[in-house]
């Protein structure tokens, strides 16, 4: 339920509202606005809209029949924007994360970390626990990988993006990353999203195989409501009945959410085309549609990755890339650093 008050309403109205709907067991959150405030009231049993509206100050009162209310551009029209490492996601951002699929070695995280920073990355990506489909395929290097990608991006200035599988690993995770990846498969572990909404750090949410716009913004939702207002969304492509990509890149997923939410909205083209040559082609797509960011997997030796190498691209690669992607982010109103 939004509450929106009127231009000019005054502190104490603004706190008797906040406490009628307190009492009424729902979590207020004001945002002042410098002509007027809305307040977000979270979590409460559905009650009347009339009785709030009855209230002094108080110009009307929207019911929000999505479920997501944190995540809404309703209740917050501004863009969330969200900085890591001097670059910016969301507003008239567009921030750049790359990286191998996987830490593999020390040798191999420092020789792409070496080749993406003169391509300027400033976030690195590499997975150290690993959901793998099958047992027996490797699973990632666990602590140990997180220790590598901390200390090569250490090394070279670099933040550093992962992907946390359970609840269990928060406290690695909070010593050695500085963006929570939510992966594809654990989208809806509630459980996990909880927890994530009690630490300071951002977390990026890759949308489901098979998950709906507002299942994702629903995820979003558990971890703001948790009080962790820096999230973010990636589409990563879905399962349809095409075999020529891996997935299907669903990229109306920006001027989507970009309408109904102020979350910053990433694009991962990898995961959404598995092939390397349809990745370029697909991010160019996505800055112009005016994504707020986009996770590309580069390894300095795709050939002999030893997870994802079709759909990883070379040093050289991404750095044309890199170069389209700064010619082609203004035309849209969007600065790359
Ligand atoms: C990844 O980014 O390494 C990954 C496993 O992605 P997704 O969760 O989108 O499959
Ligand atoms: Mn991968």
């Amino acid at each position: 339920m939004l509450i929106i008050m009127t231009p000019g309403a005054s502190k104490k109205e603004i706190d008797n509202v906040k406490l009628f709907v307190e009492r009424k067991g729902f979590d207020a959150h004001p945002i002042y606005g410098e002509i007027q405030t809305v307040i977000g009231a979270v979590g409460g049993k559905v009650i009347d809209p009339r009785e709030i509206e009855l209230l002094d100050g108080v110009k009307e009162v929207i019911r929000i029949t999505s479920s997501y209310k944190l995540a809404s551009r309703v209740f917050q029209p501004q863009d969330t924007v969200i900085t890591v490492n001097g670059v910016k996601f969301g507003g008239e951002h567009l921030g750049l994360i790359a990286g191998p699929c996987t830490v593999e070695s020390y040798e191999q995280m420092d020789k792409t970390a070496i080749a993406l920073k003169k391509s300027n990355v400033k976030i690195l990506r590499g997975g150290a626990f690993k959901p793998r489909t099958s047992p027996y395929a490797f699973q990632g290097l666990g602590e140990e990988g997180l220790e590598i990608i901390r200390a090569v991006a250490d090394k070279h200035k670099m933040a550093v993006t992962s992907e946390i599988m359970e609840i269990s690993q928060i406290p690695l995770f909070e010593k050695h990353v500085d963006i929570f990846q939510v992966g594809a498969r654990n989208m809806q572990n509630f459980n996990l999203l909880k927890e994530l909404g009690q630490i300071r750090k951002p977390i990026m949410i890759k949308r489901g195989l098979a998950a709906t716009f507002e299942e994702l913004l629903m995820s979003a939702e558990y971890v703001l409501s948790g009080g962790n207002k820096e999230v973010m969304l990636c589409e990563r492509g879905i399962r349809t009945f095409e075999r020529v990509t891996r997935n299907t890149l669903d990229l109306s997923a920006i001027p989507v959410i970009k309408k109904v939410s102020h979350l910053p909205i990433l694009i991962d083209p990898s995961h959404g085309t598995g092939l390397r040559d349809k990745v370029a082609p697909m991010s160019r797509a996505s800055v112009a549609a005016g994504c707020d960011g986009l996770i590309i997997e580069v390894h300095y030796d795709p050939d002999n990755a030893i997870c994802d190498g079709a759909q990883s691209l070379y040093p050289a690669q991404y750095d044309k890339l890199y170069h389209d992607i700064k010619k082609i982010a203004p035309i849209v109103d969007k600065k790359v650093i």
